[in-house]
Formats: structure tokens, C-alpha cells, sequence
């Protein structure tokens, strides 16, 4: 119990911790290169936020949340996705004051779902988003989509399916649930449980049903049944992504599991070996979502992006890039004066930008070669008796298994441009 950690959960060991920081790097420079700024909202936020946020008929909000009382007895619950708290930011912060559109990134967000723990699915995981306030343009929901498929394709992660719908407005989305509604009715008991108590509230998630799609082929869709706003907010999204070169399928069935998603929705998938489909990329607009959370009506839209989910796809396409050495150089050292030299001397690589260390576990000479091998550092400067009253220094290239001699004011520089 002790030295195992909770279930669902994953610690991020060094030797796996530079793809992550690759994967941020990428996102962080993908997003800047749209003018896109970061934002960090807090780990967990006041309950309420996720019922109203996320909506209280959402599987999040019903069976996933961590939710607990504080000493204060307040109800908090760790955050289950970004949205919700990076609109809150909006709103606390007046952001809708400065210009827009505010266009805001975050970068492996933790997130907590109470889920049962399998292949692509923890208890904490962590998220990429995006989120824009202030675009109503179908101009901006394609620019999401396009920084979602570069930080994907940058990471290895090419030719993922993206599949886009519209799910409306509340205009065109109260008729169109009264149509799904009748269609819905007779067919009612022979679908499972969480159907039937979505049928009031959330009737359009019923399509999302992975027990029950089957039996619902026929159904109507809310893209056949958009106004005009809408139906004109998707022919132009669609000819911007073409304009990109993005390719892209119409998924009626995209209807995602937030309550407050208008018009445009999109996933970005890959199907894995055992043929599940496993969505990496997940997002959509949300107009009603700043007003309904107590601001000025503003448009909204963003995505999350699973970032254990891209971990996957890279393993399974072994597209993941090589660790990279954690040294350049190892100082070899022969004796207390050597040793002195050696430390002065990584001191100053380290100035230059060269990683570089010496050995701290008192080895043998031998041994301090073997632990260069085993760190992969490229060269080993020797600092030992002979040389060190020569003042000179014996630099070794571990790859050319070369040696020449450098003198001791020149080996900083040589290295610093040699690597
Ligand atoms: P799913 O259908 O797989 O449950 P979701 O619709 O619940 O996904 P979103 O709320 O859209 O997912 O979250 C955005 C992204 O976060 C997902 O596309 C996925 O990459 C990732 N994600 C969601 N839940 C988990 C989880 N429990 N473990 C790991 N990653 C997750
Ligand atoms: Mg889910």
C-alpha cells in the first residue's frame, strides 16, 4: 500500500519525462505561433462550477468528479477537464474588457476523473487545451482544429481521423429535440438505463450511447436540422479547413458530452490495434457557456487533448523520439588535486551550456570511463597527475575512441563549440 500508488494514477519517471516535455514544448511553441498565451487555473474549484460548467447531465459531472467537502466544509472538486476554470478565469480576471479575442492555452493540466481505471483511461491524467473567448467566426474553430493537428503531427502523430459535426444552438436545437424526442419515445424501453434518464434532459447524448447506438441508425440528426446561422457557421468552417488542406469526415453522431457545446464539434481519433477507436483530441464551441457562468454573452470554443492518450498513439506507431543523453562530457579526476581542477572546470562547461558532471560516488578511474559509457556522455576530459603539471587536460572522444591533448584554457572553449 505504501509504496504503491493509488489506483489509475501514473508517476512520470525521468526516463520517460522527455517526451512529455516535448510534447509541451511543442504546444507551447504551436500555440505562440497563433498568438495564443498560457494560462494555469487552479487544481480544484467549487463544485458548483463543474455542475454548471460541464453540465450536471454529463457523465463527468454524475459518476466521475473527485468531489469532497474542505475544513471549511465547502464542496471542491478536482478539476475533470479545463474548460470550465479557464472561463471562470475569463470572468474573475475581466479578460471580456481587453481586447478579442483572448486566445489561451494550458499545458499538461492535471485532470481527475474517477473512471474505471484501463488502456487510455486513469484517474489522473492531463491535459493540452485551447480555449478562445471573443471569435464568433467559424475562421477561429478552424484554427483550433489546425494547432491540434500540428502539435499532434509534430509529435509523430500524423494521419489521425478528424471528424466534425454541428450540434446547433438552442434555436435550432429545441425543435430538433422535439423531433428526437418522438423519434426516441416508442423506443424507449428497449434502451438501457441511462438512456431513458437522459431522455428529458440530454436526450442527444442517448446517441452517444456506445450499449444503445445500434439500435438508433435511423435517427434524426441535428445536422439536418440546423437554422440557417448554423447551417452557414458549418459550410464555412469546412471551407476554411479545405482552404488548409485539412481533411476531415462529417460524423453526425459527434455530439460530445458537455451541455453548453454549440455548433461546431470535433474529435481527432486513431483506431488501435484491437480495433477500438481512441480519441486523442476532443473539443467544440461553446456560446452559451460564459453567460451561463455569470459573464457577458461571449462565443467560446477550445479542445483537450489527452496527453497520456499521444503517449499511446507514439508507442503504438513507435514514433516516440530517442532519450537524449543526459551528458556531454564526464570529467574523469585522478587524485584530491585533480579533483579540484574538475569541479572548477564542470563549473565553467556548465556556463557555456555544456552538459557536463563528474564522477560523485569516489569510482576508480576504470570506472568512471564505464559510467560515461553508461550515460552516453560523447566525451571524457581526463584530469589526472602527468597532466595536470603540464596543465594540460586529456580530452577522449567516446564515439571515435580518440584521444588528444587540449591545454587547460582551451578545453572550455573547444567543447563549447565542438557540441
Ligand atoms: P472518452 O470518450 O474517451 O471518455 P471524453 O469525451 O470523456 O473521452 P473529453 O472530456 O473530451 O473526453 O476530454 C478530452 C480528452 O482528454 C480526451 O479526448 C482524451 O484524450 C482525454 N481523456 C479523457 N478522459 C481521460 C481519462 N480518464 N484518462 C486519460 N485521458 C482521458
Ligand atoms: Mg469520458
Amino acid at each position: 500500500m505504501l509504496t504503491q500508488a493509488p489506483k489509475g494514477t501514473q508517476d512520470l519517471l525521468p526516463q520517460a519525462s522527455y517526451r512529455w516535455q516535448r510534447i509541451e514544448q511543442s504546444m507551447r511553441d504551436v500555440c505562440a505561433l497563433a498568438g495564443y498565451r498560457e494560462i494555469r487555473t487552479p487544481i480544484f474549484e467549487h463544485t458548483e462550477l463543474f455542475q454548471r460548467g460541464v453540465g450536471d447531465a454529463t457523465d463527468v459531472v454524475q459518476k466521475e468528479m473527485y468531489t469532497f467537502n474542505d475544513k471549511g466544509n465547502r464542496s471542491i472538486t478536482l478539476k475533470p477537464e479545463g474548460t470550465a476554470g479557464a472561463v471562470r478565469a475569463f470572468i474573475e480576471a475581466h479578460m471580456f474588457a481587453d481586447t478579442l479575442p483572448c486566445k489561451l492555452y494550458y499545458v499538461s493540466s492535471p485532470c481527475f476523473r474517477y473512471e474505471k481505471p484501463q488502456a487510455g483511461r486513469l484517474r489522473q491524467f492531463h491535459q493540452n487545451g485551447i480555449e478562445v473567448f471573443g471569435a464568433k467566426d467559424a475562421s477561429v474553430d478552424a484554427e483550433i482544429i489546425s494547432r491540434a493537428l500540428k502539435v499532434l503531427s509534430a509529435n509523430g502523430i500524423d494521419g489521425l481521423r478528424l471528424t466534425v459535426n454541428s450540434i446547433g444552438c438552442p434555436t435550432c436545437r429545441k425543435a430538433y429535440l422535439e423531433k428526437l424526442r418522438d423519434y426516441l419515445r416508442p423506443k424507449l424501453p428497449d434502451l438501457c438505463k441511462t438512456c431513458q434518464e437522459r431522455f428529458e434532459r440530454n436526450p442527444m447524448r442517448i446517441l452517444d450511447c456506445k450499449e444503445d447506438a445500434g439500435k438508433l441508425a435511423d435517427a434524426p440528426a441535428m445536422l439536418d436540422n440546423l437554422c440557417e446561422d448554423c447551417a452557414g457557421h458549418f459550410e464555412k468552417l469546412q471551407g476554411y479547413l479545405r482552404a488548409m488542406d485539412i481533411h476531415y469526415e462529417i460524423d453526425p453522431r459527434i455530439v460530445r458530452g458537455l451541455d453548453y457545446y454549440t455548433k461546431t464539434v470535433f474529435e481527432i481519433i486513431t483506431d488501435t490495434p484491437d480495433g477500438t477507436p481512441l480519441t486523442v483530441c476532443g473539443g467544440g464551441r461553446y456560446d452559451g457557456m460564459v453567460e451561463e457562468l455569470g459573464g457577458p454573452a461571449t462565443p467560446g470554443i477550445g479542445w483537450g487533448m489527452g496527453v497520456e492518450r499521444m503517449l499511446m498513439v507514439q508507442d503504438m506507431r513507435g514514433t516516440a523520439a530517442e532519450a537524449p543523453a543526459p551528458l556531454d562530457a564526464l570529467v574523469v579526476t585522478m587524485g584530491d588535486e585533480a579533483r579540484l581542477e574538475g569541479v572548477k572546470l564542470v563549473d565553467a562547461l556548465r556556463d557555456r551550456g555544456v552538459k557536463a558532471d563528474l564522477d560523485h560516488a569516489a569510482r576508480s578511474m576504470k570506472a568512471q570511463f564505464k559510467y560515461a559509457n553508461k550515460l552516453g556522455a560523447r566525451k571524457v576530459v581526463v584530469i589526472a597527475g602527468d597532466e595536470l603539471e603540464k596543465g594540460v587536460v586529456k580530452l577522449r572522444d567516446m564515439e571515435k575512441s580518440s584521444e588528444e591533448e587540449v591545454s587547460k584554457s582551451e578545453i572550455v572553449e573547444l567543447l563549447a563549440k565542438g557540441l
